[in-house]
């Protein structure tokens, strides 16, 4: 049987696979299939439309550097407008043509004889590529809570990440579970709407206020016509995210005060809303702001404020078919259940599928039993021409494009340099690796992760051995400039 054999395979038609499909192109590359178990494309984008869904990031800065959109309708905008931009990016680098939707991939194995990945597909198909990258996002494994009796509930279950046009708690008698960025931005939502909402907080998140504005369309035709005047705001996001990002998280030691500022911040935000001093205590996280990813938002404490939405921070102790009951043996009837529980991070993802590289190296059990680690949060040892998006050590600041440009850069110097010297496999040396890792390892000394008060955070930033391997601790701007001069003796080129 043949098989059919591409010059990449990207999996995931995200933000993150599109970004390197539009960088392989560029070197030439036009052989791409990008695969996607979903039917669309967009990635989270896609799958996300949960009511008060906004991107959380300034839109002038959740974007490419090089395609400005001059018409978000403001600078949060709606969830739908992200969508409506991966469509355009999408139909204007061409790209469709080499998607392929509904299409789930199981695994892939590295073929040292052919010098190539076989990538297997759900029903039993299997292609072949030169170069494999996974693009799979950190946030695309729903994870439902464990909760005794959840499976007994009769009323109607609705997870955010699954969130369909036309689900509903109107008239409902709703519970949520889960006050994470998710919850935030739903909460205020179903409040408007639901005839009872409680609130099931497990851990407080801190909500800065959001600066937010509308963009008139006599701005859009000005960011239109004249893109510079959009390049000056995307300035000042840019470097306002890159440096709070910095100061906050990763040079923490010297400027606590500034992360002391944003839990007050957050604190008078509640204040604002929220008369009842003992709401205020419960809403109040005990951890430093950074641990845990903060959230910005001008309702959700408003929502509180309503007669008909209770907060409950008992715990749950069971589900039961009709209602949810609390630590305290307390009774709520329910009908509908609601949960922003978040994704799995840990264990069905990093890898998100099945990677078997050089002498049968398990990608997932390698991060397991080495400590998680990518060189440049691209690259691992034992796999060639394998780059992993999001993976240890990627993420660099809160806006995913930040990570997508510096790693297409990172693609184009390494890629580059390999059809110079007519070459056909690339693979990061050892020695590579782990100096990369001490560097991270060493810049962590200084951050929130490290020095903050973190304990009782519960955050997904972390992993079981307390480690917080998701986030390359430098400023954007640096790791950008970083991809433009790293060795390119750290790869191994044949
Ligand atoms: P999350 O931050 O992981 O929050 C999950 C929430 O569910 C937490 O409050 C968690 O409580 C709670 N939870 C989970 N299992 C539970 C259980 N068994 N019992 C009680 N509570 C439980 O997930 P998320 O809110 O979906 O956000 C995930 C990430 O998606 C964000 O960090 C962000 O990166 C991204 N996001 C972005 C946007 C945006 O830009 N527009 C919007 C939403 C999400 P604990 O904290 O106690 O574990």
């Amino acid at each position: 049987m043949s098989v059919e054999q591409f010059d990449a395979i990207i999996i995931g038609a995200g933000f993150g696979g599109m970004g390197v499909a539009i960088q392989l192109k560029q070197l030439g590359l036009e052989n791409v299939a990008i695969l996607d178990r979903e039917d669309d494309v967009g990635g989270t984008w896609h799958v996300n439309r949960y009511p008060g869904l906004t991107v959380d990031v300034p839109s002038t800065t959740y974007s490419y550097r090089f395609e400005p959109n001059p018409y978000w309708s403001r600078l949060f905008p709606p969830g739908h407008e992200l969508k409506r931009y991966a469509t355009h990016v999408a139909d204007k680098y061409d790209l469709r043509r080499s998607m392929r939707f509904n299409t789930t991939v199981e695994g892939a194995q590295w073929d040292e004889d052919a010098r190539l990945w076989r990538v297997n597909i759900a029903g039993g198909e299997t292609l072949s590529a030169q170069f494999l990258v996974a693009a799979t996002g950190f946030l695309c494994q729903p994870r439902m809570p464990d909760i005794p009796g959840i499976d007994s509930f009769e009323g109607r279950v609705l997870h955010a990440a699954q969130w369909q046009d036309g689900d509903s708690v109107e008239g409902r008698r709703a519970a949520i579970v889960g006050t994470g960025s998710t919850g935030v931005q739903l909460i205020p939502e179903l409040a408007k709407v639901a005839d009872e909402l409680t609130v099931y907080q497990r851990t407080p998140t801190w909500v800065l206020p959001k600066f937010d504005f509308g963009f008139p369309s006599v701005v859009q035709r000005l960011f239109a016509k004249r893109p510079r005047s959009q390049r000056i705001l995307r300035w000042f996001t840019d470097n306002g995210m890159d440096v709070m990002m910095l100061v906050a998280m990763w040079k923490y030691r010297y400027f606590k005060i500034v992360n002391w500022s944003a839990m007050n911040s957050s604190k008078f935000n509640q204040f604002i809303w929220i008369r009842d001093r003992e709401l205020r205590r419960k809403l109040t996280p005990d951890y430093d702001y950074g641990c845990k990813r903060p959230t910005v938002s001008n309702t959700y404490y408003r929502a509180f404020s309503r007669r008909h939405v209770h907060l409950e921070t008992e715990g749950i102790d069971r589900v039961e078919p009709d209602g949810i009951v609390t630590r305290d043996g307390r009774k709520r009837l329910v009908d509908t259940l609601v949960l922003a529980t978040g994704f799995d991070v840990w264990e069905s993802n990093l890898p998100a599928i099945e990677v078997i590289g050089r002498d049968g190296r398990n990608l997932g059990k390698w991060w397991r039993d080495n400590r998680f680690q990518a060189y440049e949060g691209l690259s691992v040892p034992g796999f060639p021409n394998f780059l992993t998006s999001a993976s240890p050590y990627a993420w660099v600041g809160l806006s995913w494009f930040n990570t997508v440009e510096y790693q297409m850069r990172h693609i184009e110097r390494l890629i580059g340099e390999l059809q110079r010297r007519d070459a056909t496999v690339f693979e990061v040396t050892e020695a590579a690796n782990t100096r990369f890792l001490e560097q991270m390892d060493e810049l962590l000394e200084d951050s929130v992760f490290r020095l903050g008060q973190c304990t009782g955070s519960r955050s997904y930033w972390f992993n079981h051995s307390g480690d917080a391997p998701l986030f390359r601790p430098t400023s954007a701007r640096r790791a950008m400039k970083e991809q433009e001069r790293f060795p390119l003796s750290d790869y191994e080129l044949a």
